[in-house]
């Protein structure tokens, strides 16, 4: 989780802070506070600065600028922050956690009876009944509207969703907390824009 980019900000709404995080107890390494950074660099012309990190060569980054600090913005793991809400969750009594693919929903008078469910690890098909049912598939909501109310009415929602992709790289040494986001110009005159996010478990999502 970050503070966005400046020149995001205009074209974003919702956004989300690191202040809302403080409700979840430091201790369980769910985030960290980090150091944000813009940085530029060009394989076709070294630079002559000097590297803004200890982790980055010298001769790499044309120009940076800071974005926020520790005390300004943080960063997520979503794994393990999503087992943290679940086994909260648990906590309370009469509740339950299924993992699983809803595909299907019954109706009686128009009100919501059971959500078909497949489960994550295999196994039966199960009906869950259910009297509320909230629709939160991120960019496969509209997908899911459709699987469950029909094209004719879930249709209608019209979320989608754009395809990105990350990996995460196991680093040789522990790099600093910080979140870079780049403008890169390749040797071959490609340019990206790729966001690094390192880790204080030794890995970098990119
Ligand atoms: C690369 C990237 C970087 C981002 N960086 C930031 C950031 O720095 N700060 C920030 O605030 N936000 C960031 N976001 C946005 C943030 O991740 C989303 O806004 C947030 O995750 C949305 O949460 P959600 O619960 O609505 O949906 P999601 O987190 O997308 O969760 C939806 C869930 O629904 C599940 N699902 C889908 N279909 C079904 C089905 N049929 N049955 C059951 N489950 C289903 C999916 O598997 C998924 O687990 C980033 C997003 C991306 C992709």
């Amino acid at each position: 989780m970050r503070s966005w980019p400046s020149s995001l900000l205009g074209k974003t709404s919702g956004v989300t802070g690191p202040s809302r995080l403080w409700l979840v107890p430091r201790s369980r390494s769910l985030f960290i506070t980090d150091n944000s950074q813009s940085i530029e660099t060009d394989a076709t012309r070294p630079s002559k600065r000097a590297s803004p990190l200890k982790w980055l060569p010298d001769g790499l980054v044309q120009s940076s600028r800071k974005l926020g600090g520790h005390t300004t913005t943080a960063q997520v793991h979503p794994g393990l922050m999503t087992k943290f809400l679940a086994e909260t969750f648990l906590t309370s009594p009469n509740t339950s956690l299924v993992l699983g693919r809803a595909t299907s929903l019954s109706l009686t008078d128009d009100r919501a009876k059971s959500v078909a469910v497949e489960p994550l690890w295999g196994g039966e098909k199960m009906d869950l009944p259910a009297d509320v049912v909230v629709l939160a598939a991120g960019p496969w909501t509209g997908k899911l509207a459709v699987d469950l109310l029909g094209k004719q009415i879930g249709g209608r929602l019209g979320v989608t969703g754009h395809r990105a992709h990350s990996i995460v790289l196991k680093t040789k040494d522990e790099l600093s907390a910080h979140c870079l986001f780049t403008n890169m110009a390749m040797a071959d005159g490609s340019q990206g824009e790729p966001e690094l996010y390192a880790r204080p478990d030794g890995t970098t999502y990119v």
